[in-house]
């Protein structure tokens, strides 16, 4: 199967799912499901962005350090408190910040900036009109949509949801995907290694990439080469939304699984022209979606990236469902793989201010240490030549703090 069209039988197999409604701190990195429209103008008054007096700025016209204005300190409004008072001609009032602006006065003048002398201020520069005010509504406007449904919310939107008064707010419900890795060879983490065991490391990179693609993680064990045990463990996997499994999908005796899936429910492709992870396959168990991953390491992580990752976006609602894509000069001559779209775990370099992608140097499945190094997925279309060193590809930017640290930019590319 072509892998354009497997990406698109995936993502066409996927729906958005249902929304939840829940406290505002249980938000976070999550997407929301609503927009968010203020009820409020924030801040909700103008008010004093420093310590001072407010005062008119036309009585202030003349001061300067030899001509200093005196204005009569008439009144006092601490944050949280109305003003009760108002500003009249050479009067002034003592504000907090915070402290809603008292009627009058156009201006604020800097408690570091003035002297008090028997009941008086004195004003020593003209002051401007509006200074030291912040404004209503100057951050967000009553009526304003502040976010759209399927934006993230981070700690910074957590806290414009506090201010504009969302206790609760409607976010996506978060697919749950069960993990299940096969293999006899397989141990767990704490045990100790004998000759021809493994340790399952696919069961915390899936992990991980779950919780950060927005899925919640399950994990269900490891399955025997077996086919009793494999459909035991994953009927447990069919209460899931998505159903990962790890392994046993190449052409070895001991792969069963695709036959095990087939046989409770629906294979629909087996096998993807792409390097790594040539037998990548897909199908559904009753209303859950399988993703049998190869088991190496490195081609499980490389596939979960181009098909799981933009099903869980698509299920949690977000907008935007791939990694964002540069285009880059490989730092190499590249050949390409016959029949296969390769791609390439790529470390970005800069030279003579031109950023180029270079190979991770291993680039063999098993090799996950590669993974970590890598800021990008270098797309290389199949093909049977030698692609110059100094041709644009496409790279999938998959550590985009540390390409654009790299690269020198700090705009982020806006996925
Ligand atoms: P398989 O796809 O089952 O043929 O496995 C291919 C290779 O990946 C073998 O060397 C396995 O030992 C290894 N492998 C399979 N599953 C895992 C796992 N969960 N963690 C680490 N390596 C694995
Ligand atoms: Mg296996």
């Amino acid at each position: 199967m072509d892998f354009a069209r497997a990406r698109e039988i995936v993502l066409a197999a996927c729906e958005p799912l249902d929304s939840e409604r829940v406290q505002l701190l249980g938000t976070l990195w999550r997407t929301l499901a609503e927009d968010i429209v203020s009820n409020d103008d924030v801040p909700a008054a103008d008010n004093s962005a420093m310590d001072g007096f407010a005062v008119m700025c036309a009585d202030t016209a003349e001061a300067s350090d030899n001509n200093p204005v005196p204005l009569r300190i008439v009144g006092e409004v601490a944050a949280g408190s109305s003003p009760g008072v108002t500003v009249g001609p050479c009067e002034a009032v003592r504000i907090m910040t915070g402290g809603v602006m008292p009627g009058g006065a156009d201006a604020v003048v800097v408690l570091e900036q003035v002297q008090e002398r028997d009941g008086d201020v004195l004003v020593f520069s003209a002051a401007r009109p509006g200074q030291n005010i912040r404004r209503i509504g100057e951050d967000i406007k009553k009526e304003e949509i502040v976010y759209k449904r399927g934006e993230f919310v981070g700690p910074a939107e957590l806290g414009v949801l506090a201010s504009l008064g969302y206790a609760q707010v409607s976010v996506s419900r978060r697919p749950v995907a069960a993990i299940l890795t096969t293999g006899n060879e397989l141990i767990e983490v704490s045990e100790e290694l004998s000759p021809g065991r493994v340790r399952s490391s696919n069961t915390y990179t899936l992990f991980g990439q779950i919780r950060e693609a927005g899925g919640e993680a399950r994990i269900l064990g490891n399955a025997a080469d077996a086919e009793v045990d494999l459909e035991r463990m994953m009927m447990e996997g069919v209460e899931a939304d998505l159903l990962i499994t790890s392994g046993g999908i190449s052409a070895g005796k001991y792969d069963l699984v695709p036959k095990v899936v087939a046989g409770i429910g629906e294979v629909l492709f087996h096998g993807v022209a792409m390097k790594p992870g040539n037998p990548m396959s897909f199908g559904r168990i009753g209303g859950t979606l399988w993703f049998g991953l190869p088991g190496n390491p490195v081609a499980s992580m490389v596939c979960f990236e181009e098909f799981v990752r933009p099903a869980i976006l698509k299920m949690i609602g977000r907008r935007s469902v791939h990694r964002p894509e540069v285009k880059i000069r490989c730092g190499t001559d590249i050949k390409q793989s016959p029949g296969r779209a390769h791609f390439m775990r790529a470390v970005v370099q800069m030279e003579n201010g031109e950023p180029f992608a270079y190979p991770a140097r291993e680039q063999g499945s098993g090799i996950l240490t590669s993974v970590s190094l890598a800021d990008g997925l270098l797309v290389v279309e199949p093909g049977e030549g030698v692609i110059p060193r100094g041709t644009e590809l496409t790279m999938r930017v998959i550590r985009e703090d540390r390409y654009l640290r790299r690269v020198g930019r700090s705009k982020d590319l806006g996925n």
